[in-house]
């Protein structure tokens, strides 16, 4: 079977197996079409996935590989993501509708992070504590054992691979319960990941109805660490029930982030950038720029050139290469956004252009909608509060740098920010006052993994990505060692 062949079967408890859950449909948004029926798992299908994944991970054969030795198997993992690059970047598009641009850098990141925890892996030390008797004091990293980690559908390869990977890493089992929209790339990965050799039931794939199959993961005894990326109320959710469990999670949530664009500037490239921050992935990104403030000196012009480059952008399929804006992920969250738009209009907001459907006939079966700006709402407004998750930006003019501070930080959410201006001191001073785990000077969206990753406010709670990434996926175990010969701690 080829990387990007869609199976019939879901790979849990170490083999490719029906799932007892309520089966899935997956479409291709550009066209409506059903791509796929799979099986999906049920809490049974968790229990096995759990109880064989411990098994695992317990055994001899991978709980005493050297770290070197391991990290040969993760490298494997990522030259065989980038030798299947474009059957993965395909399948990706078929099932998101993002552009193949889009989905093969998603892929190419997706080696990167394998890599890239391999070679963290290796790096990974024991430290010996500074002595305070006659005994050593160490502090040594042990595996957790099952960790789940629970995807949504915007980004599926890369963001599977950067909990995945990390937790190999570490030495775990891992449950990846995928979105029940898009779940065909992470199967994928998973045939990948025992193809490099590693134990097939230490990555078992879930797919399924989050308050099902999520649930059973985060609430299952064995499992005792969960890394969750979704929206801010699931993530409340999941943080609920793992604090009856005592269980550490992870959590990457939403964002309303502010993107700033001041009058000293490089227009062009702030006007490309702003672009690009709220429409790239149909603004399907918990970091896209979609409170897009514009100092009222250049207010009137930049708000011109906006709106006609906006107007301007490509609107397609993803498999299209000159596409820019693809269809939204499915079709329900198209309705959504709409109805966003929609009440956006009843706040009074001005839309100054999108804010419905395309006409051309060729896009009239996908889950498409305009690129979309509006004006003429305050900072509280609920538009401008509210997580849309979809090509829709609102412009905002500030005067006063306090003032403009002071609303950029008004929201629940705290994820991201981009400055566009060429006063250094300016974009210091403002990246330093804004609270936000990412900001960006004149650039936008840009990533490493070696970067840390996080959410302040109601936009997170943990840090993913980063050399340090892979500690949240281990326990610390202290060890003392007793050197004097003629000690006796009691008398006897
Ligand atoms: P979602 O919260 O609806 O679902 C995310 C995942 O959680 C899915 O796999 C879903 O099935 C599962 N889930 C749902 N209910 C669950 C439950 N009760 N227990 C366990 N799992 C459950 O989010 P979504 O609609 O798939 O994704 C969009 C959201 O994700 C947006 O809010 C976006 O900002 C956020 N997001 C955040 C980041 C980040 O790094 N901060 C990155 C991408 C997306």
């Amino acid at each position: 079977m080829t990387t990007a062949e869609i199976p019939d079967s879901i790979h849990f408890g170490g083999r490719w197996q029906r799932g007892r859950g309520t089966p899935l449909e997956c479409a291709d948004p550009a066209s409506g079409e059903v791509i796929a029926k799979l099986t999906a798992a049920s809490a049974d299908d968790v229990d096995e996935a759990a109880r064989l994944g411990a098994e695992a991970a317990a055994r001899e054969s991978w709980r005493d590989l050297l770290p070197h030795e391991r990290a040969r198997l993760l490298h494997r993992v990522g030259d065989l993501v980038e030798r299947d690059l474009e059957e993965l970047a395909l399948l990706q598009t078929r099932n998101t509708g993002k552009t193949l641009g889009e989905t093969r850098a998603l892929v190419a990141s997706a080696a990167g992070t394998f890599r890239f925890y391999s070679a963290a892996l290796e790096t990974t030390e024991t430290s010996l504590t500074p002595q305070r008797g006659d005994y050593l004091t160490m502090s040594v990293r042990e595996p957790i054992g099952v960790v789940g980690a629970i995807t949504p559908w915007n980004s599926p390869i890369a963001s599977d691979a950067q909990k995945i990977a990390p937790a190999l890493a570490a030495g775990n089992a891992v449950l990846l319960k995928p979105a029940e929209a898009t779940p065909l790339v992470s199967l994928a990965l998973a045939r990948l990941v025992v193809e490099a050799g590693i134990p097939p039931a230490l990555l078992s794939v879930l797919p399924g109805a989050g308050s099902v199959v999520g649930d059973a993961v985060v609430r299952h005894p064995l499992v005792r660490r969960v890394s969750f990326t979704g929206g801010t109320d699931t993530g409340r959710a999941i943080g609920r029930a793992a604090a009856d469990k005592i269980m550490p999670i992870t959590s990457e949530l939403g964002g309303k982030s502010p993107t700033i664009v001041f009058p000293d500037a490089d227009q062009d490239q702030a006007l490309a950038g702003v672009l690009f921050g709220i429409f790239s992935s149909s603004g399907q990104s918990c970091i896209a720029g979609s409170r897009i403030f514009v100092h009222e000196s250049i207010y009137a012009e930049f708000a011109d050139r906006l709106v006609a480059a906006t107007r301007a952008l490509r609107v397609g399929p993803g498999t299209a290469p000159d596409t820019q804006v693809g269809p939204l992920a499915t079709f329900a969250h198209r309705d959504r956004v709409a109805s966003l738009v929609d009440r956006a209009r009843a706040e009074g907001g001005r839309v100054l252009c999108g804010g419905r459907r395309p006409e051309d006939p060729g896009l009239e079966h996908g889950a498409y909608y305009l690129p979309t700006l509006i004006d003429g709402l305050p900072n509280d407004s609920t538009t401008c509060q509210e997580e849309i998750f979809g090509p829709v930006g609102v412009v905002l003019p500030f005067g006063d740098e306090d003032d403009l501070v002071a609303r950029a930080n008004d929201t629940v959410y705290g994820l991201a920010c981009g400055i566009w201006t060429s006063d250094y001191r300016r974009a210091w001073r403002v990246a330093r006052r804004v609270e936000a785990g990412t900001v960006w000077v004149n650039t936008y969206k840009r990533f490493s993994i070696a970067t840390p990753f996080s959410g302040t406010k109601d936009s997170g709670l943990g840090t993913d990505k980063g050399r340090d990434g892979i500690l949240q996926y281990t326990r610390q175990k202290s060890i003392y060692w007793g050197l004097d010969e003629n000690e006796r701690l009691w008398r006897i």
